[in-house]
This record gives structure tokens, sequence and C-alpha cells, in this order.
């Protein structure tokens, strides 16, 4: 009988506590300081937390044997048999206290202590009691090692510092895991008196307690005797430093992406962050007295993908210029760097090989007249001097080939976020800069040409979800934007830069936004892509500030600084790639008339094999003063020759600047054909001598039409002597003429001309 009343109350008892356990749940949630890592697993950065204090998450590998064995002889050595409260202890402890009549914590296990931590009460006998119901509650939901844990970090050293780790990083300067057992030993008494022992200028009170400690380990024997004697030897150098406050724009940036994680760890390498950080805050130091105040830096490691420094601004502490923007991620114009991606699409597309011949001749792309850098134009180039001179209208007319919708295709697999946004909105002048780009965007692209063409997102966390990469672009087309990009002799070089500057091998582009707002460099080998954007965060332009002259001479400090000497091999060149003979005044496949002919790469299958025609055949009379059409030739005295056959663009570009070039005669002029009463082209619009009104706010454009013969085919419009456009004969070209009085004139690919005049007026 006697039993059952105990098996009732037993289970009466059990079924209240957990009754209790249910209702009164212990919340074990301290809120941490975020900690960002770098890849070594030191601290770059710690955050206060919340509540404004220094509370850093200690992981369980990180507490080391000597922490631990030091820190359960001395606070609770039966932790490890005790179910939350020591018995023994308790019963001294109470006694001890009616007889003295005052209250001691001599009692506490680490336990109690972490229930105390983690709910403060006065100190009462009731507390006491619901602390050792809170105790037992604890050991039930928790083991050992995290009850330890739990004491580990929230244990107080006054001011705002709370736990071991928190304690190390800022009195030791070090992770807790490698303390020495000197270091421990003041770490675990300064929470008894943390006001008398905090270290400081003098620690004579802390050392002669630390070795009072140590001494009573010796006689105990808790290690053996000689590391107790070197650790009493040891001096006591603890001092409170400033928490670690490097990379801050990636460790804002993850903080807010991860507010949860106490411990962020990224990919970042310490002393190359620091160094960058330095290196970018000099540089721009000096730069400050052209009013330029303002520099980003990205570099990604090629192989990895990992970021390895992050510098988002020249001085986060810099409240006058924005220090706090992140440049890593701030929308910007990408000026010209976007270049080398389209010519490698078009070289991918079959529409261009590195010989091939562009016109850098002023051009109206449908409104769109784009000037180059140095406002000059070069004439005929090659594809290789364009990119690597980064000239603006070849870029346009590539883009115009290509088709826009294809370019951004590509630069949706690149994954550029604003372009997407803005894409509907974009035309060919996206390909100077105007769309919005991150720094961040840029380098991960040209990381891809460091990695055959395969894109791949850059991330800055360890162990990242993997992701396949992309293919881009070819491995060949993108081993020749390498070669392109790598050429030593070119513009874009710092002023003076062989005196100043040691130059590192690497394949680099600049950009200069319009305005002189954003300097761009952006530069790889096999080892790393490093971007730099230069500028004012408030987007005020400086006419000193080029890609070339101010981001670039920043580029070339930090491949020295990372990659000096580097081992990498140059970029090797894939199979696929083949050589042949092309005529150099097209780049295309020589035909009879081609005597200069020069080596060029191919694909072969994929670049165009289109034969060249950069003559042709004219019939002449004998002293080549008259040309003639098959419908006007005479039967004799005529002759067959190879003239050149250059687009009216260039020749216009010729005449306007006095350059000599080879001319065909003029059409015989009684070929009644070409000349006849009944000329077949006509300008149906507009009409001669009319006025018209056009909006400069609305974009209303001026048509141009013409009636043509059924032999021609294309047909040339200019306005005020520059060429506006060409069209089939039905289609209509479109012009947006200067206001006043306007030559129209109208060309066919017979040689037949109609001119009128108009007035133009604005609104
Ligand atoms: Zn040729
Ligand atoms: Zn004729």
């Amino acid at each position: 009988m006697r039993f059952t009343k105990a098996v009732w109350i037993f289970l009466l008892t059990a079924a209240l506590l957990l009754l209790l356990d249910f209702l009164l749940p212990f919340r074990v949630n301290p809120r941490y300081s975020t900690l960002v890592e770098a890849a070594d697993g030191s601290v770059l950065h710690a955050f206060l937390n919340e509540e404004d204090k220094w509370r850093l998450y200690t992981e369980l590998e990180e507490i080391s044997p000597t922490l631990r064995t030091t820190l359960i002889h001395k606070e609770d050595r039966w932790f490890y048999f005790h179910p939350g409260v020591n018995p023994l202890a308790l019963v001294r402890a109470l006694s001890t206290n009616l007889s003295r009549n005052k209250r001691s914590s001599g009692a506490s296990t680490i336990t109690m202590q972490v229930v105390r931590l983690l709910e403060p009460r006065p100190r009462t006998y009731l507390s006491k009691g619901i602390e050792i119901l809170r105790a037992f509650q604890l050991e039930a939901h928790y083991s050992k090692d995290e009850i330890l844990q739990l004491y580990i970090n929230l244990v107080p050293y006054g001011s705002n510092i709370e736990g071991i780790k928190a304690a190390s990083l800022l009195y030791f300067q070090k992770p807790p895991e490698v303390l020495s057992l000197a270091e421990v030993m003041a770490l675990t008494i300064i929470p008894n008196r943390p006001s008398s022992l905090r270290p400081g200028k003098s620690n004579t009170y802390l050392l002669s307690e630390r070795n009072r400690w140590l001494q009573r380990f010796k006689e105990e024997k808790l290690f053996d005797s000689q590391t107790i004697t070197d650790a009493i030897a040891e001096p006591l150098l603890a001092k409170r430093v400033a928490a670690p406050q490097s990379a801050p724009h990636l460790a804002l940036r993850l903080k807010s992406e991860f507010p949860d994680t106490p411990i962020l760890k990224t990919t970042l390498q310490r002393a190359r962050q620091s160094t960058l950080e330095k290196l970018t805050y000099n540089y721009v130091s000096r730069l400050k007295a052209m009013n330029i105040r303002n520099a980003a830096v990205l570099v990604i490691n090629n192989r990895t993908m990992a970021v390895e420094a992050y510098v988002g601004s020249a001085d986060f502490n810099d409240h006058t210029d924005g220090g706090q923007v992140d440049g890593i991620r701030a929308i910007r114009s990408p000026g010209s760097t976007l270049k080398p991606l389209l010519y490698a699409t078009a070289f991918d597309a079959g529409l261009l090989t590195p010989k091939s011949i562009l016109y850098d001749v002023p051009t109206n792309f449908q409104g769109f007249e784009p000037e180059n850098f140095d406002q000059q134009f070069h004439g005929k180039v090659s594809v290789e001097f364009a990119l690597a001179n980064s000239l603006n209208v070849p870029a346009v007319q590539v883009l115009s080939q290509l088709g826009t919708t294809a370019f951004l295709e590509k630069l949706k697999k690149a994954e550029f976020k604003t372009i997407q946004k803005q894409s509907s909105k974009l035309g060919l002048s996206m390909i100077l800069g105007g769309c919005g780009v991150t720094l961040e965007e840029l380098t991960t692209l040209f990381a891809s040409f460091a990695n055959q063409g395969q894109f791949s997102k850059a991330y800055y966390l360890q162990k990242p979800e993997f992701h396949n990469p992309t293919s881009l672009i070819s491995e060949e087309a993108n081993f020749l934007i390498n070669q392109i990009l790598t050429q030593p002799t070119r513009p874009d070089l710092p002023n003076n830069y062989a005196y100043t500057y040691r130059l590192p091998r690497i394949s680099w582009k600049t950009g200069t936004s319009f305005g002189k707002k954003d300097a761009w460099s952006i530069g790889y080998n096999a080892h790393y892509t490093v971007g730099v954007w230069v500028g004012n965060f408030s987007g005020e332009g400086v006419p000193e500030l080029n890609g070339a002259n101010i981001a670039t001479p920043l580029l070339f400090e930090i491949f020295n600084s990372i990659d000096y000497n580097s081992t990498a091999q140059w970029f090797a060149q894939p199979e696929g790639l083949s050589h042949r003979m092309v005529c150099q005044e097209t780049g295309q496949i020589p035909s009879s008339f081609c005597i200069h002919q020069i080596e060029d790469y191919y694909l072969p299958g994929v670049s165009s094999t289109q034969a060249c025609e950069h003559k042709k055949s004219v019939w002449l009379d004998v002293r080549r003063r008259m040309s003639y059409c098959p419908y006007c030739m005479p039967e004799t005295g005529v002759e067959q020759v190879f003239l050149p056959n250059d687009p009216p663009q260039l020749t216009q570009y010729y005449e306007a600047r006095h350059i000599s070039y080879e001319k065909i005669p003029p059409h015989n002029p009684s070929c009644t054909r070409v000349f006849g009463n009944a000329s077949p082209l006509k300008i149906t619009y507009p009409v001669e001598g009319s006025t018209y009104r056009l909006n400069r706010k609305d974009q209303t454009r001026l048509a141009l039409t013409a009636q043509t013969a059924s032999d021609t085919k294309t047909l040339y419009w200019y306005v005020n002597d520059v060429l506006v456009g060409s069209a089939a004969p039905q289609q209509s070209v479109f012009c947006q003429p200067s206001a006043g009085k306007v030559k129209i004139s109208c060309v066919d690919d017979q040689g037949r001309v109609k001119t009128l005049w108009i007035q133009v007026n604005y609104d």
C-alpha cells in the first residue's frame, strides 16, 4: 500500500514537472553579435549585438581542452556528474549561510550560473528555488557541452563584454582556441570581479590572482608541473583594443543578408584585404587634390570564383564623401567596359575576326552619332585596333550588326541585373555606357574571360551552393579577346607608366563614363581578376577622370601587390582556333585583286568566308576620265579596271577631311539611263522648299523617301552632306536635321544623285 502511494507521488511529481516544463518553457535564445571571419578563421569584423554588447558566439570546437579543464576545475568540478545542482555543495552552502547569516553563491554550478545569466533574478531564497528548478530543466533539454558553451558565451567581463570569445578577442586579439594556459587562466578569473580585475594599463592585481590560481593548479597537479611553471613565468599583456573593423562594406552586406547567423565565414584573405584597404586609401588620398574622392576594388580568385578582397570605398569612416556607400554594388555607367563581350559575341556569330576592317568615321545610326573619346576618327581600322583603342563608332557599328537583342541576351546570361530591368529602353548607346552596371557584375564578367568564357557567380561565403558554370562565349573567341586586351602598346596605358609603374602581364580594359563621372579598369591573368572603379559617389564629374590615367595605375599597383612576379601561365591557344590569310583591306578571304595579305585567326565553320570585295570592276575610257555602265558603254576604247569599292560613309569621310583616295571617274554624261530626262531617281519626301516643324521633346523625326528605277538596290541619304543612313528603295530613312536651311541628298547605287533644300524649325 505504501509502495503504491510512493509510486503515485513519484508519478504525480513527474507529471507536474512535465506540465511545468510545458507551461513555462525555458527560452534559451541569447542575441549574439555578428562576427565576420576571414578565410583563415580570424576575425575580420565584429558588430555589437542588439543590446550594444560584445557577445560573440563561441563554437564548440573553439573550446580548447585547456580552457575546458581550467574552467570546470575552477567553477564546478563535478559539472559532468551532477544533474544541474550539486546537492552536497548546496547543503554545505545552506548550513554556512544559516550559521553566518549571510548568503553566498558558493553552491552555484555552471548550470545554475547559466540560469542566472539567462534570467537574472533578485537574490532571495525563492529565486534560488526557481533557479534550481530551471537548472534541472536546462539539463533535461541540453547536453553538458551545450550548457558549457552557453556559460562560455554569456559569462560577463565587465563593461559591455560578454563571453570568453569577446574577451579573448578584445583583450588578447586572438580566438579562444589558441589561448595559452596563462591567458586562459586570466580569462577565467576576470568574471569573479570584472571591475577590479579588468585588464588595462596595470595588470598587477590580475597577474597576482592569475599566478595564485596557477599555483593552486600546480599543487592539485591539474597540468604537468613544467607547463604551469612556464605559465606563471609568462608576462600578462592583456589590454583592451577596439573590435576589428576590416572589410566593413562586405560585413554590413552579409549581416543584413543573414541577420540571424552569429558567425559569417567569408572567403576574404585577411592580409590581402587589409593591404588593399590601405593601398586604396593612400591612392585616393593622392587624388583628392583633383577632387576625385572615392574608389572601390574587388578581387576574385579565378579558379574558385571566391572573392579575396572587397574594398567598398576608400575610407568607410569618411562621412563627407559617402564612405559608407558600397562602391562594389553601386549602379554606375560602364563606359566602354562592355566592348570585349560585344566583340567576343561577334566573333562567335561569325561576323568578325581580329583583322576584320571596321570604319571609324562619322556615322549616323538612325539619329545616334557616336563620337570617340578623343573626338578623333581613324578611318579604316581593324577589330583588334578598334577594341584595344576602345573606338566608339566601330563598336556601335558592330552592335548594330549583331543586334541589341542578341547582345542583351548575352548580358542576361552574364547576370547583369540592372541591364535586364532596363532592357526595353536600351539602344545602341549601351555599348558606350548608356546603361547601369555594378563593379561586382563587371569583375565577374571579366573573371569569365580568365575561365575560357565560362561564367560563374562570384561568392563571398565559404561552402557556397554549387552552380555549374554557364558557357558565355566560346573558348576560341575568349582567347582572341585575351590576346587583344593584353597588347602592351595602346593608348589606355597611364601617362608615363614606364617610369612610374611596373607593368604586370595582364589583360585589361578601361572605361570612362559620359561626363567623366566613372573611371574603370578591369584586369585579369590566370590567377586573379581585379575590378577597379574610381570616381565620386556624389556623381560629380571631373575633367581629369578617365580609366587609363586614374583607374589603371591602381589596377597595376594591386596586381603588383597580390601577384608580383606571377607564376601564372599565360592562356593557351585553344585547338579549335586556326590561322588563315586574309586581305589586309577588309580582313576577308582574298580575291584575285587582293595583293596585300596578312595572317589572321579564325574559327573554322563559324567565321565568315565571304570573299573580299575591296575593289570592284569598272569600265573606263582609255584616258580614265569617264566611267560607263553596260547601257552606255561604247564598243571600243574602253578598258576594265578594278577600283576601290569603298562604302559611302568612308568616301564621305575622305572628302570631308581632304584625304586623297582613288575615285571612280564621273559617269558618262551622255548616258541617258542615268542622266536622261526621265531620271528614275526622285525624292518624294520631303518636298523642295517646304518648311517642316519638328519637336525635340517628342523626338519627332523627318522621313526621307524616294522613287527609284528597278535596277536600284540601295539608296544612300545625306543630310547636309553627312550620310544619315541607307535603305532599300521602298523603305524610308529617318533623320533629325538641325534647325535652319537643310540640304537633303539621295544617291543610288548606280551613282545617280538628287538634291533638294528644305527649311527645318523646332518647336
Ligand atoms: Zn581585298
Ligand atoms: Zn551609263
